[in-house]
């Protein structure tokens, strides 16, 4: 392997948040206080947190000074059809609905388009996502490549469609099984941030199109897709990141956004569409729920800041030095011996917390004793994608059914940390696998959500023996 190495920041800091390592005693504490669950610990206690890239990114001057221009009015705001002119622009569509954040988009949509027993297949679905599909009693299908769930198989679009296996969910439409759309999640979040090519993107919309099914992306970080499509899929090789985007956005029907990741701003959220009947479909619960149409639960000011971000988005040399940071830490990682999921994705390292911890049953969490560990490591904070998250209970037999990847996920914030914080966590990663022996001990759960799809949020845990 060649030497890991980091672009430069493409930017300079103009105000700074100080930082500091709680001791050993105050971690030791703190992971007592929060039931050994991330969720739980309180900010001030961790030194890098790499839980999440939602909402944890640092806006830019433009987007600061944007602010002020934010129009408060209740409806047909002026920063409404600022937004909406940047979607036109940018995305290619004509219609769209604010929302707080990505989650509220899936409430609405699912809420709105599917009935009980309605199967919907994706790529994979994102733990949101799923919680919601589930809360409209319908079911979601993983449809994504098999290679997806092999972490060591280094394939360039570990997120697509296997056509064949979306080909057979559709054939049950509307005989068997209702399938009201198809979602599919760019990057795919669950399966590692990995990407899905145009060329897949394109042969889901025929498929879609055939049969009169919309095709939804999740779009949270449709920028990095398009980034990873320019640097893998040679037909894109001389077009921009948005130039690829806007190929993106023209195989799909509607898309679901969580602004929060990609988007550059803290909070907020959006669905938006081709067709106006879509939008009026999806009108009444973001009404009831998110706020009036032209701000849908965020402030103006939010919806300024939001043009923006999805402009700097697509900014080739943000992209280039996003993605070059996260493959900066999982080249760290894999250089010190510690299994990852490879390609590395383009939000995150995930490691493969079953073969780091193999002595560790499942069902006692190797995820979410990795995440204990490196918290006591180094105060850094990331999180269990395994079974404590993404257990199955079958729906007529009431049996558990254990995810088929036990993933431990660091999120690397956009634009908030530098290479040289990376480097820290690669330090601390491989100081807990060089002691990984010595971890004698599984969590068990104490106490559960009572909603299905929600338990690594606010799940009790205890340490126990193996
Ligand atoms: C974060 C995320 C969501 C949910 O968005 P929130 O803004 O956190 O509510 C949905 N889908 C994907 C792929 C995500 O990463």
């Amino acid at each position: 392997m060649t030497k890991p190495q980091a672009l430069p920041e493409p930017f300079r800091i103009k105000m700074v948040e100080p930082l500091a390592l709680p001791s050993r005693d105050t971690r030791e504490t703190a992971l007592r206080a929060s039931h050994y669950n991330m969720f739980q610990l309180k900010s001030r206690d961790v030194y890098l947190d790499l839980l999440t890239d939602s909402g944890t990114g640092a806006m830019s001057k433009a987007q600061w000074a944007a602010l002020m221009n934010g129009d408060e009015s209740y409806a047909g705001a002026d920063s409404f059809y600022t937004l909406k002119k940047t979607l036109q622009e940018l995305l290619g569509f004509d219609h769209f609905l604010p929302m707080h954040q990505g989650r509220a988009a899936e409430h609405v949509v699912f809420s709105s388009l599917a009935r009980e027993g309605d199967l919907i297949p994706m790529n994979m679905p994102f733990d949101t996502t799923r919680a919601h599909i589930f809360q409209a009693r319908a079911q979601p299908l993983s449809c994504v490549v098999e290679e997806a769930y092999q972490p060591e198989v280094d394939a360039p679009f570990k997120g697509n469609v296997d056509l064949s296996k979306l080909e057979a969910a559709l054939a049950q439409h509307p005989h068997s099984r209702r399938i009201p759309l198809v979602m599919v999640t760019v990057t795919n979040n669950s399966g590692g941030g990995q990407p899905v090519s145009l060329e897949n993107l394109r042969a889901c919309a025929r498929l879609t199109r055939a049969r009169g099914i919309p095709l939804f992306l999740d779009a949270a970080r449709m920028a990095e897709n398009a980034y990873f499509i320019q640097q893998r899929e040679a037909s894109c090789r001389n077009l921009t990141c948005a130039q690829i985007l806007r190929r993106m956005m023209d195989c799909a029907d509607a898309i679901t956004v969580s602004c929060k990741k990609d988007p550059l701003v803290n909070i907020g959220g959006l669905v938006a569409m081709r067709t106006e009947a879509l939008y009026y479909q999806l009108a009444p619960r973001t009404i009831l729920h998110e706020g009036y149409l032209s701000y849908g639960g965020l402030a103006g000011r939010d919806l300024e800041a939001l043009a923006i971000g999805l402009r700097e988005m697509v900014d080739e040399e943000y992209l280039a030095h996003r993605v070059s940071q996260v493959r900066y830490l999982g080249d760290l990682l894999t250089e010190a011996g510690v299994p990852i999921l490879r390609p590395v994705g383009g939000h995150a390292v995930f490691i493969d917390a079953g073969a780091f911890l193999p002595h560790i049953p499942q069902r006692c969490y190797p995820a979410d004793v990795l995440s204990v560990e490196l918290y006591r490591e180094g105060a850094i904070r990331g999180v269990g994608l395994g079974a404590l998250a993404f257990e199955d209970t079958d729906p007529v037999t009431g049996r558990k059914k254990l995810p088929r990847l036990e993933l431990f996920r660091l999120a690397i914030p956009r634009r908030a940390y530098t290479n040289h914080h990376m480097a820290y966590v690669a330090k601390c990663v491989a100081a807990v696998h060089q002691r990984r022996a010595s971890i004698r001990h599984g969590l068990k759960l104490v106490q559960d959500s009572p909603v299905p799809g929600l338990s690594h949020f606010v799940a009790r845990l205890e340490p126990t023996p193996l």
